[in-house]
């Protein structure tokens, strides 16, 4: 009998990095199936995830990081590894995690010299086929709710409409500029919590998705053919597109107590939807959230990482919105590796075919040549 492929998990070691690639579950189905998976002592620490859970689901406990990793046919990551954690990839193995050629590239090099194929999971296409494998889109989702959270947690205000013998209180207006997965998600927080939203995106067709959530859609007459979708990504918009679009913004900005943007086309700088301006004439004790603020904001102000107020106008640039909600994003997370794993393997092996769209992908991504 051939022996079992093996797969690793080391422990996250990102500052403020919660999540981990694999959950018991997962690991639970993946024995199941053949495989031998060992995991670092503590690797679930962040999302509260016992290293007993992992036993029991028939991981193997390894002491460190090597211990999880050097001994693995296939390394299950969620964020890139720094150098140091490259060189303890087997020569020639795989490893599947986020990974971009140019954030990454010290790492890379070192991938590459010990030719370690990296399938990159920023490069999942957008396809029917690859849903399962979206973990973009699952940590967006993510990203959504947890962009309203924040926000509401830094508004001076409720958010629903309160009635009680105190008087009665409006509810709170959010704006969700980007009507993508985070922002679908940020709209149908935001309702829950009783606000009043307001969506926008320059794709017209998500005007129907936005009305479903019980939002309004906005600005609807600055969205253009121009900026039409390819791909299930937004085309970027000309400088005159970007104009008409900012005036129109402009007004809900202002009416807005929470605004959360998540306007991005993939690979490129976030685009400019609020300006300086535009928050000055904010009311202060507004909110914005800056889902984008990884990519460069959606508004020049934005600070990555960081809180700033600005006029009153409280502006939250968040780099970690998937680990602040670590269990339940490790789990996404962990099925659309797991669906990875069970595209490239056949009968046991590893099949990184390049003739298959969803793996030539993957591994062109990270090599910079998506
Ligand atoms: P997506 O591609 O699904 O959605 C982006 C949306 O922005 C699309 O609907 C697109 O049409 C829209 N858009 C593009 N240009 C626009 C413009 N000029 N005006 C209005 N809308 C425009 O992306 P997503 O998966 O929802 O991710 C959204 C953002 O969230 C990304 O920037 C991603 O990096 C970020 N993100 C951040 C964190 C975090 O911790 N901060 C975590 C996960 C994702």
């Amino acid at each position: 009998m051939s022996q079992a492929l093996s797969i690793g998990v080391p422990r996250e070691t990102a500052p403020g990095e919660r999540r981990v690639a694999l959950v018991p579950e997962a690991v639970a189905r993946l024995v199941k199936a053949g495989f031998a998976v060992a995991v670092e002592r503590g690797a679930g620490e962040g999302a509260r995830i016992a290293d007993e859970a992992y036993g029991a689901a028939g991981a193997a406990l390894a002491a460190g990081a090597a211990g999880a990793m050097s001994g693995s046919d296939v390394v299950l990551k969620v964020r890139a590894p720094s150098p140091s954690e490259a060189a303890l990839v087997r020569e020639g193995g795989v490893l599947v995690c986020f990974c971009q050629p140019e954030r990454d590239a010290d790492a890379l090099a070192v991938l590459s010299a010990r030719r370690v194929r990296v399938l990159g999971m920023e490069y999942v296409p957008r396809t029917t086929k690859a849903q399962s494998m979206d973990a973009l889109s699952s940590q967006a989702s993510v990203a959504g709710y947890e962009a309203v959270l924040l926000g509401a947690s830094h508004l001076v205000k409720f958010m629903p409409m309160l009635v009680s013998a105190a008087g009665t209180l409006p509810p709170a207006v959010a704006l969700v500029l980007g009507a993508g997965v985070a922002g679908l998600t940020a709209i149908a927080t935001a309702r829950r919590l009783g606000a009043t939203v307001r969506g926008y995106d320059i794709r017209p067709e998500v005007k129907e998705e936005i009305e479903s959530l019980g939002a309004v859609f906005v600005a609807a007459e600055v969205v253009s053919d121009q900026a039409r979708a390819a791909q299930g990504y937004a085309k970027e918009v000309g400088e005159e597109l970007r104009q008409r679009q900012e005036a129109a913004l402009a007004k809900h900005v202002a009416e807005a107590d929470l605004v959360v943007t998540t306007a991005q086309v993939f690979g490129r700088r976030a685009p400019t939807l609020i300006s300086q301006a535009m928050v000055e004439r904010m009311r202060p004790g507004s909110v914005i959230v800056d889902v984008a603020a990884e990519s460069g904001g959606n508004c020049p102000l934005t600070r990555p990482g960081e809180t700033i107020v600005h006029h009153g106008v409280t502006i939250i640039g968040p780099l970690d919105l998937p680990s602040r909600m670590p269990l339940h994003a490790s789990q996404m997370y962990a099925r659309n590796v797991s669906a990875v794993l069970g595209h490239v393997v056949r009968e046991g092996a590893l099949a990184l075919d390049d003739g298959d769209e969803i793996v030539r992908a993957m591994l062109a991504g990270p090599a910079g040549g998506r």
